[in-house]
């Protein structure tokens, strides 16, 4: 039988690469995105033409009663979650005497809160099953501090003290927790920055270049999966050496 998993924010960039990935590993995918429409589309059809199965519906993280109801569409469907990726995040350049209040709250709603909505609608039938994995997106930013992005590494360092903190709550449960922390990503986030920016990033980095949302993606599955079944608050930087 094949196993399901819950992606958010999955319609392009890291969410989508981890949504292909696992279906081809043989998974089902349930999916949520913002505004993508037309990918999320694709997305379904590649997935099918891979053999499995896939729903990407339009579910604001920060909605706690669309998220109610994508896990109960993803229970009708799919059968049990055996897996959750929080995916779904924004970003947002400003220095901090520019961030407003609206801008820090819009942050924490969707990049932490939507986070805790997600995670809090599927445990229950991962409790009842005493058995699951859950993966939480970072930031290298999250980890090391980012100028000019005070709220978005605030708001990826409350997802690691989150990450750490379930891990050890739910052990005894038979659900693992980890996190894996981007480095710098070829993603429309990074959209933001021009071409003169990321080329000094990639400097930056020892390996020499700035990663792919399928580099990403290959992290995330390896610890959903059984292969990382003694693994459990860890925050796994996928950053080409970038913060070590
Ligand atoms: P992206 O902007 O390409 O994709 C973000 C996805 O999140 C989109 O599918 C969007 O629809 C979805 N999303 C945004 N707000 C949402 C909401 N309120 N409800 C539901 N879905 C929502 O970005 P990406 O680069 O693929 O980033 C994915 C994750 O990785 C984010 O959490 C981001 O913070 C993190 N990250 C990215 C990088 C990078 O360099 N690209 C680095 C570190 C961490």
């Amino acid at each position: 039988m094949s196993r399901a998993v819950l992606i958010t924010g999955a319609a392009r960039g890291i969410g989508r690469a981890c949504a292909l990935k696992f279906a081809k590993e043989g998974w089902d995918v349930i999916a949520c995105y913002a505004r993508a429409q037309h990918a999320a589309q694709s997305l379904e059809q590649e997935i099918r033409q891979m053999g499995m199965q896939c729903r990407c519906l339009q579910v604001d993280v920060t909605d706690r009663a669309a998220v109610h109801r994508l896990v109960l569409l993803a229970q009708a469907e799919f059968g049990a979650l055996d897996a959750v990726v929080c995916n779904a995040g924004i970003a947002q350049q400003k220095l901090f005497a520019d961030i407003t209040e609206d801008d820090w709250d819009h942050m924490f709603d969707v990049n932490v809160k939507g986070m805790y909505h997600v995670i809090h609608e599927a445990l229950p039938q991962m409790l009842d099953r005493q058995a699951g994995s859950i993966v939480t997106i970072s930031s290298v930013w999250g980890q090391t501090g980012g100028s000019c992005e005070v709220h978005y590494s605030a708001s990826k360092a409350a997802v690691i003290g989150m990450t750490k903190a379930l891990a050890k709550e739910l052990g005894l449960s038979g659900i693992r927790v980890n996190c894996v922390a981007p480095g710098v990503i070829d993603t429309d986030m990074n959209r933001m920055h021009g071409e003169d920016v990321m080329h000094a990033l990639a400097e930056d980095t020892p390996l020499g270049r700035n990663g792919t949302p399928e580099e990403v993606a290959d992290a995330v599955y390896w610890l959903a999966s059984d292969q990382a079944r003694f693994v459990t608050g860890q925050v796994i930087g996928v950053n080409g050496g970038f913060y070590i």
